[in-house]
């Protein structure tokens, strides 16, 4: 089926809500084993079907925020998913406790009920309300990204279409566009604070309400986080400071002279060349027959997956008014199909549409016949792992992307690869602090930014831009109000995919084995378990990040220029 032939219809609540009960009903009164799997799977299948509608919901909104149908179904979808939480709890709870269990772990491993034990401990009925303003107030936050109309160079723009002039040679261009953008930001300064306030408070509610002092406990069993715990990502940030910021520091420093500023400004950051950054050469049609090419020769799995991708229709990538912000892969299960959503403005991130986002999609679609379907439902780390090491393991394929910028593109990947980290592992302990402190009044917020910047990206200045002289970027930062505590997930997912880059450099068809190998495990083992059986060096260990960073590190020295 091709994504704009499939069909859309509510999921009313009140039928999906009864169609539960009623399956768990029967589930509970299973009276052998045979039963209880037959019961599970119509229970699975049953899911998969309204599920799907969220996801339609949700792509087709973000694929035009203005059209109303839409909008309304996605209002409708987060409204009614809180909902259903409370129907979904007791079916979690009636696996645990099924006189059963012994054969479904024996079937399926335990990892699937230690997930469902975390996913408890995250509702409760009393919360409904509470993650539906929660859902309601992320969808506000995004609505008015994607309203932002930048007057630019004569356009109307979107951030995205922005995007191109950050990285322009002239550096007045990049300063005024980023005073632009930022200057747009700077208007709803009382909106972002506003909202975010809210956010944290309705957070901090629902931590209470679920016997926690705070929310970040729960943010962490939300990002299903098996294996490792806050003293762990603590020690990874440790070892990003000792390791990973002195590196950056001076690939940044380097940069300066490079492009010759004696003070990277922000407007700076992103503009690696003296002669500009790597572009892709061709139109967006030459890109896409490059990246079939390139997924035909890297395996005939990837071929296959490419096929399937492009006959189904299951790219959206042009910008367009109204289309939501950024870029993203989803899966809609009832047609086993990942849908990727982007936004191409003729810089090289166009390129990690086809190598992050169908790295993602690449994963979804190899599990797509894992049974049960939540054990090929891997958790974020994991499904960075698969985005951010394809961006590696299609090294080989660039030059059809870039031509004679080839080199260049492979230096400011790896490059970015790594002064990326300190940034990432900000925004982290940023929110670590936020929402442990959840009275902290905006401006302080802002300040405790800024403190974070200079430790984490002292080479930075600052200064003429008064969003980000304020302390003000992390409000540019999806994720830290749509998604909290997503972000470490990314830096630790890094790490390995640099592990995986140090070994393609030696032998690249034993990395593509190995990466497609742990790619097949999907979500049957904890990303812990898949870091270790790989045989990659753990990012929880700080020396490690050392042992990895220096391959990088090592190549950067030998290919600048
Ligand atoms: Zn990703």
């Amino acid at each position: 089926m091709k994504f704009p032939n499939m069909p859309y219809s509510r999921p009313q609540f009140e039928e999906v809500n009864t169609a539960l009960y009623k399956y768990l009903e029967r589930f509970k009164a299973a009276a052998t084993k045979d039963e209880c799997f037959a019961v599970f799977k119509e229970i699975e299948e049953y899911s998969e079907g309204f599920n799907s509608m969220f996801v339609l919901s949700f792509i087709r909104n973000s694929l035009d925020t203005t059209d109303k149908f839409y909008e309304g179904e996605k209002d409708y979808s987060d409204e009614v998913q809180p909902k259903l939480e409370e129907v979904a709890q007791e079916l979690l709870m009636a696996v645990l406790e099924s006189p059963f269990r012994k054969d479904m772990e024996a079937a399926w491993g335990t990892l699937l009920f230690d997930k469902a034990e975390m996913e408890l401990k995250t509702f409760k009925p009393e919360i409904i309300p509470d993650l539906q303003e929660e859902n309601r107030l992320s969808t506000e936050y995004d609505k008015l990204v994607a309203s932002a109309q930048i007057e630019f160079d004569g356009k109307t723009l979107t951030l995205a279409q922005m995007g191109p002039y950050y990285e322009n040679p002239d550096r007045e261009v990049r300063k005024a566009a980023m005073e632009a953008s930022a200057n747009w930001r700077m208007k709803h300064i009382e909106k972002w604070d506003s909202l975010f306030e809210s956010l944290v408070k309705t957070r901090h509610t629902i931590g209470e309400k679920l016997g926690q002092k705070n929310f970040t406990q729960i943010g962490y069993y939300r990002m299903e986080r098996l294996g490792y715990d806050r003293n762990d990502v603590e020690k990874f940030r440790e070892g990003v400071v000792k390791y990973i910021v002195p590196v950056a520091k001076r690939l940044k420093e380097e940069q300066a002279k490079r492009i010759g500023v004696d003070k990277l400004k922000v407007y700076d950051d992103p503009y690696i060349f003296p002669d500009g950054n790597a572009m892709p050469i061709g139109t967006p049609e030459d890109i896409f027959a490059h990246g079939k090419k390139m997924y035909a020769e890297l395996s005939k799995e990837t071929d296959e997956f490419m096929q399937f991708m492009l006959d189904r229709e299951l790219f959206d990538v042009l910008t367009r008014p109204g289309k939501s912000g950024g870029g993203y892969c989803h899966y809609i299960p009832t047609y086993k199909s990942p849908f990727i959503f982007a936004n191409f403005n003729g810089t090289a991130g166009d390129i990690d549409v086809l190598t992050h986002e169908a790295g993602h999609a690449y994963a979804s679609y190899r599990a797509r016949n894992i049974y049960p379907s939540q054990l090929g439902n891997y958790t974020y780390e994991i499904a960075e792992v698969h985005s951010m090491s394809m961006e590696f393991l299609t090294w080989p394929w660039m030059r059809g992307f870039f031509g004679i910028q080839t080199e260049k593109y492979y230096y400011q990947h790896l490059a970015s690869a790594l002064t990326f980290i300190p940034y990432g592992v900000m925004v982290d302990e940023f929110q670590h602090h936020i929402y442990d402190n959840p009275n902290m009044p905006a401006d302080e917020r802002n300040t405790l930014w800024l403190k974070l910047e200079a430790k984490y990206r002292p080479w930075l200045d600052l200064s003429d831009t008064p969003f980000y002289e304020e302390g003000r970027r992390w409000q540019a930062q999806a994720h830290i109000y749509e998604r909290p505590f997503y972000y470490i997930d990314y830096c630790l997912a890094q790490m390995v995919a640099l592990s995986f880059w140090t070994e393609a450099q030696k032998d690249k068809a034993a990395a593509w084995q190995k990466y497609d190998t742990l790619v097949g495990f999907a979500g049957t083992k904890t990303f812990v378990d898949l870091v270790k059986d790989a045989g990659i060096p753990s990012p929880f260990v700080p020396e490690n990040l050392e042992i990895v960073s220096d391959a990088a590190v090592k190549w950067l020295n030998e290919n600048s220029k």
